[in-house]
């Protein structure tokens, strides 16, 4: 049966980027398994490069003073990385759900964190819009797709001062103005690859100005050094990667994938916005692409519901424990297919209710 893998992470990948780095771990080079050959011979060498130079190219900032970096330790491991490369006084964070405030309580470890704005008092069900951002702080911090509640950022602030952004739910979903964040991190295993490496995009002028001594392991500047090698890199993960990130260039790049995300995600709201069993999470203007949150009207059906959708092939369509419920998460290499299949089930729920 053909299976729709709705989960919200570790997500849907390419059949093909699949196919090839199952290959890879078989057999790469002249017999050699990808995950045997040494990191720094130049078979893995040129994996990384191509991986680094495809994530700029993709987000347009090749020549503009980028570097970008395959890191481990997850998206997580950034909260705190970010406030040790960038925190010397004080740093602005808008609170949009869980992760923000995750990213805030690792940066509280170094100084007080000023809420530019929350929509906590709300269940995080919608970004806050219209705060300030105080220009003399070091950077100012958001989430631009918030996972669990399935809100999304349409727009960016005009930010005095650096701005950082934890895109790990929609990089590479969307076409923006990337040179208007300073660093950009995301965790591989939503629109990148397997879990294990995190993407960080880091503009090269706004590193260096904090006072305290960095660990090696955590300065941003030691992997700029080493080329994204300080340590051995997770191989197969930034291997995968960099074939998601190919499969995506020979697509079109973001502008042709955000075209087939905007489908997708016209089809899933249109269902839970006409169907009167559902009724939708996040509010209707800050509803994100990538996450679809919604609740049965009647938990009556909820056995019915999931019966259903099980039996159709679908997976992962739970709602974050934090939240309950339903989430529709539409990654890259989710297809327009698997979302008919959704919105049919959806549909003849109704017809049977
Ligand atoms: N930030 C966002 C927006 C996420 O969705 C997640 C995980 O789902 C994380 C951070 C944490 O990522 P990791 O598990 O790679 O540390």
């Amino acid at each position: 049966m053909k299976r729709h893998n709705f989960s919200a992470g570790p997500c849907v990948l390419p059949r093909e980027v699949m196919e090839k780095s199952a290959q890879a771990v078989l057999d790469y080079d002249n017999g050699l398994s990808l995950i045997e050959i040494s990191h720094r011979s130049k078979a893995f060498v040129d994996i990384m490069e191509q991986a680094r130079a495809l994530a700029l190219e993709l987000l347009g900032l090749e020549g503009k003073g980028y570097k970008a970096l395959f890191l481990q330790g997850g998206a997580s491991t950034q909260f705190l990385m970010v406030a040790l490369n960038m925190l010397e006084k004080r740093a602005g964070y808008l609170n949009t759900g869980t992760w923000s405030s995750k990213a805030i309580k690792e940066a509280k470890i170094f100084d007080d964190i000023y809420e530019v704005a929350s929509s906590e008092n709300a269940g995080f069900n919608y970004i806050p819009k219209g705060y300030d951002i105080p220009e003399e702080y070091d950077y100012f911090h958001c989430t631009s797709n918030n996972t669990i509640f399935g809100t999304q950022m349409k727009t960016f602030p005009k930010s005095p001062i650096p701005m950082v952004c934890d895109m790990s739910s929609d990089i590479f979903s969307r076409t923006l103005d990337f040179t208007k964040f300073d660093i950009i991190y995301a965790g591989a295993q939503k629109n990148m690859g397997p879990a294990g490496t995190t993407l960080v995009v880091v503009k090269e002028d706004v590193l260096g100005k904090v006072s305290r001594k960095i660990p090696s392991m955590m300065d941003y500047k030691t992997h700029i050094g080493k080329g994204s090698m300080f340590n051995t890199p997770p191989v197969f993960a930034v291997y995968t990667s960099m074939l998601t990130l190919q499969w995506l260039k020979n697509k079109g790049g973001i502008a042709a994938i955000e075209k087939e995300n905007e489908k997708k995600a016209q089809l899933m709201y249109s269902e839970i916005d006409l169907n009167p069993l559902f009724k939708g999470y996040a509010v209707k203007e800050d509803r994100s692409f990538m996450n679809a949150t919604f609740t049965l009207e009647n938990e009556n059906l909820k056995e019915t519901f999931d019966t259903m959708w099980k039996e159709a092939g679908i997976n992962g369509l739970n709602g974050h424990r934090s939240v309950g419920g339903y989430r529709a998460s539409m990654y890259n290499a989710l297809s327009l297919d698997s979302v008919k299949v959704l919105v049919e089930v959806m549909s003849e729920l109704e017809r049977k209710a």
